[in-house]
């Protein structure tokens, strides 16, 4: 009962961020105002919502202490977007670093800007605001409310997915995955370059599954080699000790048994080739270590 009103917050912003990717997915010019309207509020929100988790009565704008009537009506003025950040680093150390909050009051700035009919001239401000604030959104969503999915919205992968063509989004969002991507184990040959669900190249190994960051999708090491082995047949690696040995054979030809994680294999060796811009070139066969 606690926690209906952190829940009820947490709904609502999922259906603004929603309405927010609907608007950045068209990508047209008179658009882009509304996704910034809509991400703003999903943010403030969702940070509502936060601090709801700890102690609903500090949505309460002041101090005065408010029946439970007042609640179930709405009939209170809730504390604004500052001293909400302000409490949640008093209250449990949820404390939002300078990018962060330098997002919110960007995406705050250009929605007083279109509310009064001020329209940016320049559309990439827009959407380079909200590639940001999205991608926040997912950030804060995922390190505070990981395992909740509210009802009836979409999945932070199914979003993820639907802005996988919107480069301000990926951009940002490739840019704040950066320091973890260099930091986890990755796969060393290109099987997993691109994810199957947002086509971005971010697969990390993580114990016994292999997981984009980008979109949140993972599924077991041992899956993924069955999934690229001609014969779904997998072997342990003699080297790194994964499931993750799959069978890779053309026509009559040798086979060849490669761990799609750290790249020993066994028969002849497996050729790569990556489109240059012009045509189909030879790649070395593995990623360099620590890419
Ligand atoms: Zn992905
Ligand atoms: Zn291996």
């Amino acid at each position: 009962m606690k926690h209906k009103y952190a829940y009820g917050l947490l709904e609502n912003a999922w259906a603004f961020v929603e309405s927010a990717v609907n608007y950045a997915r068209q990508d047209r010019q008179e658009q882009w105002k509304f996704a910034v309207l809509h991400l703003t509020t999903a943010l403030e929100l969702l940070l509502k919502a936060r601090l709801a988790l700890e102690d609903p009565k500090q949505l309460a704008a002041r101090s005065t202490p408010i029946t439970e009537r007042q609640f179930e009506q709405g009939d209170f003025r809730t504390v604004g977007i500052e001293d909400c950040i302000e409490r949640l680093a008093r209250m449990c150390r949820f404390c939002l670093n300078q990018r962060e909050r330098a997002v919110i009051e960007t995406l705050r700035g250009l929605r007083n800007r279109v509310v009064h009919y001020i329209n940016p001239s320049n559309s990439n401000e827009l959407k380079a605001a909200v590639g940001a604030g999205l991608n926040l959104f997912i950030e804060i969503n995922n390190a505070e409310f990981r395992d909740e999915e509210p009802f009836g919205a979409k999945t932070t992968s199914q979003v993820v997915v639907e802005l996988h063509k919107c480069d301000d989004f990926v951009k940002e969002r490739l840019a704040s995955l950066s320091n973890q991507l260099r930091s986890s184990p990755r796969p060393r040959t290109h099987h997993t370059d691109e994810c199957s669900h947002c086509l971005q190249d971010a697969t990390v190994i993580d114990g016994d599954d292999v997981r984009c960051l980008f979109c949140g999708h993972g599924e077991a090491i041992q899956e993924f080699a069955e999934g690229i082995s001609v014969d779904r047949s997998v072997e342990t690696c003699p080297e790194c000790g994964r499931q993750s040995v799959a069978k890779h054979q053309w026509k009559d030809c040798e086979p060849t048994y490669e761990c799609f994680c750290c790249g020993h294999f066994r028969g002849p060796e497996l050729k790569c080739c990556a489109w240059n811009g012009t045509a189909l070139a030879e790649i070395p066969r593995l990623h360099p270590v620590g890419r």
